[in-house]
């Protein structure tokens, strides 16, 4: 059990290597979208303010026909009216042109606001178009930057997949898919060394027999707390036993 746990505690390395490649993975490819976002938002703003103008040049275009129709009338009224005998015809025919000349003054001054209002429209466009050049320039090089880096990620999760893949055909199946299962669940470690008696996934303290059982490494021993698996961390028998040597060694010289 010791020997299996050891080779999946190095597959678990490996998987936190890549949970975490992942996740940049995954932050770098949202600045992408961010970038793109803004573009699409840009071009949107252009092609609204573009619909503007254009309906503005519709308005002023037809109120321009009516102001040609209306001095047409004028002047077919100014032809009628130096025919006509009669006092009240040639009344009837002035207050008629006087309602006309009205009405080609109000819809010229319609016209000059309109115009006014399409000039600030293609201002406004400029700028946005201003915008979109600046920001395409300077977006340019932050998205090849990127793009270069989730390469660069992908590149080294091929070559942990294949570190891993080789590792975990080694490894016990039984054992790496009781591991897999628990990982997919906590997406962390999920085999956990004892220390000072406590689990140091969830850090729950733990009974003397459940100590006991996982220094022994016989069975496969679980958290009761957060169903982590535990193993016995050899580390400190080891470094004393490396002190011992050196102590020895220094017997060895002063002698
Ligand atoms: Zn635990």
């Amino acid at each position: 059990m010791k020997e299996s746990l050891h080779l999946i505690l190095e597959i678990q390395e490996l998987d936190m290597k890549m949970i975490r490649l992942i996740r940049l993975r995954k932050q770098r490819q949202k600045e992408l979208e961010q970038i793109d976002q803004l573009r699409k938002e840009l071009y949107q703003q252009l092609s609204e303010k573009e619909k503007e103008i254009e309906e503005l040049t519709k308005n002023i275009d037809a109120l321009e026909l009516k102001i040609g129709e209306v001095n047409a009338k004028i002047k077919k009224l100014e032809s009628q009216q130096s025919l006509v005998k009669k006092a009240d015809e040639f009344n009837a025919i002035t207050q008629e042109m006087t309602a006309a000349e009205r009405e080609r003054i109000a819809t010229e001054q319609k016209v000059s606001d309109l115009v006014d209002k399409r000039i600030a429209e293609e201002e406004l466009l400029d700028k946005i178009r201003q915008s979109l050049k600046t920001s395409e320039e300077s977006t340019k090089a932050l998205e090849h930057e990127i793009q270069a880096s989730i390469d660069l990620i992908n590149k080294e999760g091929q070559q942990l997949k294949n570190e891993r893949d080789a590792m975990a055909a080694k490894a016990p199946q039984e054992l790496l898919h009781i591991y897999e299962r628990l990982l997919r669940n906590k997406k962390d470690r999920v085999v956990v060394s004892i220390e000072n008696r406590t689990c140091s996934g969830c850090h729950i303290a733990l009974t003397a027999q459940h100590e006991n059982l996982v220094r022994k490494g016989e069975n496969l021993v679980f958290c009761e707390h957060c169903s982590r698996i535990h193993y016995w961390m050899e580390a400190e028998p080891a470094e004393g036993a490396a002190a011992a040597t050196k102590r020895r060694r220094r017997r060895v010289a002063s002698a």
